[in-house]
């Protein structure tokens, strides 16, 4: 299939309430702009080098989420320019990024990444460790900071039922810090378990290879 009907059929499957996040690590720019020209904006990349590079390059109303481990030397980089940042996986992360955010007289949206999955290969917080930050961020520890929700992955198995009840975990959380303070998003589910993410509450997925074809690496 080409891009563009796999970009449609992935579009046709979303409610109008889910977010598309195309993924577009590994990818060319031109593959990036063919997707761009069909109207879509939010693209997320996982290394900050890869992202620098086709940033420069891609329009300027490109939405960029940067979606992976990012290292606390590398947040100078983006912060002047990266629509959100989904994936905090510690407060030292999310200090150094309130701290570039000021030095750019800007507000930087994140996400807390939670690990859900029982496979222990991920980054990710606990979910003690997400609910501790989100405090201090309400008591005012972050003021450059916007927390907009929580971003998870299930792990890679068939097992529908597993993979509901790790999907289930980063919903209730969710659902709980919304009663502190409302959020507005709940990113879970790629090429693999969209679906079933946004039937277990995701508003905003991640699609990378369902869109560009499968990745060689
Ligand atoms: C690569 C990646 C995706 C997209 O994966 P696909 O299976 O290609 O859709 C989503 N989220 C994160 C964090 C990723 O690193």
């Amino acid at each position: 299939m080409s891009i563009y009907q796999n970009y449609q059929d992935i579009i046709s499957q979303l409610p109008e309430n889910v977010k598309l996040v195309t993924v577009s690590k590994t990818n060319p720019v031109e593959k990036i702009r063919e997707v761009y020209d069909l109207g879509q904006r939010a693209f997320g990349e996982n290394k900050v080098q890869e992202l620098l590079e086709k940033e420069s390059v891609l329009p300027n109303d490109i939405e960029w989420h940067l979606i992976g481990h990012l290292q606390t030397n590398k947040v100078k980089y983006i912060a002047g320019f990266v629509a959100i940042i989904e994936s905090i996986d510690s407060e030292k992360l999310l200090k150094e990024v309130n701290k570039e955010a000021l030095k750019n007289n800007r507000k930087i949206n994140i996400l807390l990444q939670v690990k859900i999955a029982k496979e222990d290969t991920k980054f990710g917080l606990t979910v003690d460790e997400a609910k501790d930050i989100f405090n201090n961020y309400l008591n005012g520890n972050y003021p450059n900071i916007e927390i907009k929700g929580l971003m998870g992955m299930a792990s890679f198995v068939d097992d529908e039922i597993q993979i509901r009840e790790e999907f289930s975990i980063l919903k209730n959380l969710f659902d709980e810090l919304s009663e502190l303070k409302p959020l507005e998003t709940l990113s879970m589910g790629m090429s693999g378990d969209f679906p079933l993410a946004i039937k277990c509450g995701s508003n905003s997925v991640r699609v990378g290879s369902a869109i560009f074809g499968e990745r060689n690496y």
